[in-house]
């Protein structure tokens, strides 16, 4: 390990557990996590993944920020409505961790570039705010291999999976992917959007704060992964369900047979 004094304590507290230590911290200074979005779920995803010293983040998204966004996503401020998203979580990353490399996309993922976009890295964190980019990044993941670290959130509810559709590292057995769970996404028309639904600022910082714990578990292969389970939350009640989810052999891309084979679909 080659740490400098300022990454020793800058990492003490991680380099202290031991199910981290500073072989772990290496791990996560060596790895490469997209994030799919700078909005709600991706703005703590962003800030803890740079604060834990994730070596390099890319982040995915074509908006600008609007004043209707500071409600929940934190990692812009009142200075950077009508600038890029990426550009502003940039800056944010910067002055928090000036070790993370971090990669602007300032466009939308499609199914033209979204294999290019993905390829390069080790773990892909889904804080979009759509199906059809939902199930367009599973069906790449699936192809490539990939960690998806997955959330949603709604009003006041919210779900939270891993899909890891291939044996893991550890030797754990396939897990479900997105499609193997909710199949087709619905026309766009019949699903409310955050814009429209609303939504409760406070718990995109929790879950996307459990997405980003997630992501940082799955580079160090530390405790019980969330593949194979999806965790409902309900933040009016405080209730928090843990419900075992299995791989679908009859699956369209990820199944025995599959009939999703490229993005053909998304186009
Ligand atoms: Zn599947």
């Amino acid at each position: 390990m080659n740490f400098s004094e300022e990454q020793i304590n800058r990492y003490a507290r991680h380099i202290l557990l031991k199910e981290v230590g500073g072989e772990g911290q290496q791990k996560l200074m060596d790895s490469k996590v997209l994030v799919i979005g700078a909005g709600g779920l991706s703005s703590p995803n962003i800030l803890y993944l740079a604060a834990a010293g994730v070596g390099t983040i890319g982040v995915v998204d074509d908006d600008v920020v609007d004043l209707s966004n500071l409600q929940r996503q934190v990692l812009h401020g009142t200075a950077d409505i009508n600038r890029p998203k990426v550009l502003s979580a940039a800056e944010s990353v910067a002055a928090i961790n000036p070790d993370v490399k971090i990669i602007q996309k300032n466009e939308r993922i499609t199914a033209d570039n979204a294999m290019n976009m993905i390829k390069d890295y080790d773990v892909v964190v889904d804080g979009c705010d759509n199906f059809s980019t939902r199930f367009l990044v599973n069906d790449v993941c699936v192809f490539q291999k990939k960690t998806l670290v997955s959330a949603a959130i709604m009003r006041f509810d919210a779900q939270l999976a891993t899909y890891r559709a291939f044996p893991s590292q550890r030797g754990e057995e396939a897990g479900p992917c997105y499609r193997c769970i909710f199949r087709e996404a619905p026309p766009d028309d019949q699903i409310p959007s955050c814009a429209e639904a609303g939504v409760m600022g406070a718990l995109c910082g929790m879950v996307g704060s459990l997405q980003a714990t997630e992501v940082i578990k799955e580079i160090l292969g530390i405790g019980e992964s969330m593949a194979g389970s999806l965790l409902v939350m309900d933040g009016l009640s405080t209730t928090f369900r843990k419900i075992a989810v299995k791989r679908d052999p009859g699956c369209p891309v990820c199944g025995d047979n599959p009939t999703i084979t490229d993005l053909s679909v998304h186009a």
